[in-house]
């Protein structure tokens, strides 16, 4: 059965329709991210997921149950806010302990609690602190540890990492995951971070004006992006996007884009045919595009040449990205990466090769992946 089933969900403040209508299913255990631009409509479904927003129409089932009419408190769930909302006075351990002292536990329950989730997130040390007393990742455990010991089935974390420098915001996604193994809840997950929800989630749900455009495992939507917009949002650095028109007599394909004339393997793609002269949109990931001298000739048979200036370079690990500009004008940027040891320079000509079967279609109306 389905952890968390969202059916037609239909989402409106006032006149403003925020979410026309949403179906997503959750699976017991798995770790969700919802994912997207600001104002998407994120906060907004998970804060109806929480009972803390009413659903216009539609319907919320929580492990089967029919959620629509219960209050949040008699929700088998636990929130925690981007803010974290401790209790100021509190000290950790009071913090923690909150919610079990109004659910009305005996003492040797909620001891026995506190014994498990303390060491579980590392929190021993720092039992007698204020808030004020600890670092920003230390809030966001007592936050995640408070939430986790009511034992709910599914735990909602609203951009919980948002706080976080960029070093302690890596290390609390590995610790979320951690945590997410040993516990092994049901986890829905708020965040614009793409690399977040990459690293942490099962699946991601990437959402877009209330809708959500695709939901899979991250490796399918790096390799596959169904819209425009998911190729977009997906992968660091940022897809190259170009514009073109498509020509194909059934067996073959070119895309005339602003960078020139680039091969498209067809595959047995039937619906490309009905593009035949009609302007598209295409994205190829800077991971797949090579420098000419770097191919075997077996991947360069499948691949177009063209020829880029070096803009910038940039060189943070064993790779160098390469920012370049193709096209009429230099008008187009195409960014790809060569191995460190290679010297490109800026200003520099080189040939790159950019494989057809790498290449994503889409209709400029819809933004659908059109292949
Ligand atoms: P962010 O990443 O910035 O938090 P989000 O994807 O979580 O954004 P929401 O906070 O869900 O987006 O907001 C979705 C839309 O609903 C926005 O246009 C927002 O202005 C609107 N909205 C949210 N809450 C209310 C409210 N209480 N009253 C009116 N409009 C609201």
């Amino acid at each position: 059965m389905a952890g968390l089933i969202l059916r037609n969900i239909h989402k409106r403040f006032g006149n403003n329709t925020v979410i026309p209508n949403l179906n997503l299913e959750i699976q017991t255990g798995e770790f969700v991210t919802l994912l997207g631009p600001s104002g998407c409509g994120k906060t907004t479904l998970l804060r109806m997921i929480a009972g803390l927003e009413k659903i216009n129409s539609g319907e919320l089932y929580i492990g089967g149950k029919y959620m629509n009419p219960v209050p949040p408190q008699k929700r088998p769930i636990g929130m925690v806010f981007q803010s974290y909302a401790l209790f100021p006075h509190m000290n950790v351990r009071n913090n923690i302990a909150f919610g079990l002292k109004i659910q009305k536990k005996d003492r040797a329950d909620i001891f026995t609690k506190l014994d498990w989730v303390l060491p579980l997130l590392g929190l021993e040390k720092y039992t007698e602190r204020l808030p004020k007393q600890l670092s920003g990742g230390q809030r966001q455990r007592v936050a995640l540890a408070r939430a986790l010991v009511l034992d709910p089935d599914v735990l909602l974390l609203d951009e919980p990492l948002s706080n976080l420098d960029a070093a302690l915001r890596e290390k609390a996604t590995e610790e979320l995951k951690r945590i997410h193994m040993k516990v092994g809840k049901t986890i829905i997950y708020v965040t614009h971070n793409q690399i977040e929800a990459m690293t942490m989630s099962h699946r991601i749900a990437v959402m877009r004006n209330g809708q959500v455009e695709q939901y899979d495992k991250p490796s399918v939507l790096y390799d596959s992006p169904a819209t425009y917009n998911a190729a977009c949002f997906i992968g660091s650095p940022v897809t190259n996007t170009l514009t073109g028109t498509l020509k194909t007599d059934g067996k073959d394909a070119i895309l005339h884009s602003s960078i020139g004339p680039i091969r498209v393997a067809l595959g047995d793609s039937p619906a490309l045919q009905k593009y035949d002269g009609v302007e598209v949109l295409a994205s190829i990931r800077p991971q797949d595009i090579r420098l000419k001298t770097e191919t075997n000739s077996s991947v360069a048979n499948l691949s177009t040449e063209i020829s880029v200036r070096v803009e910038m370079t940039e060189t943070p690990g064993d790779r160098s990205l390469i920012i370049a500009r193709a096209g009429k004008n230099d008008a187009t940027t195409i960014r790809f990466f060569v191995h460190r040891s290679r010297h490109v320079s800026r200003g520099d000509l080189q040939s790159i090769l950019i494989p057809g079967n790498r290449l994503h279609l889409y209709d400029t109306k819809t933004k659908m992946n059109i292949r």
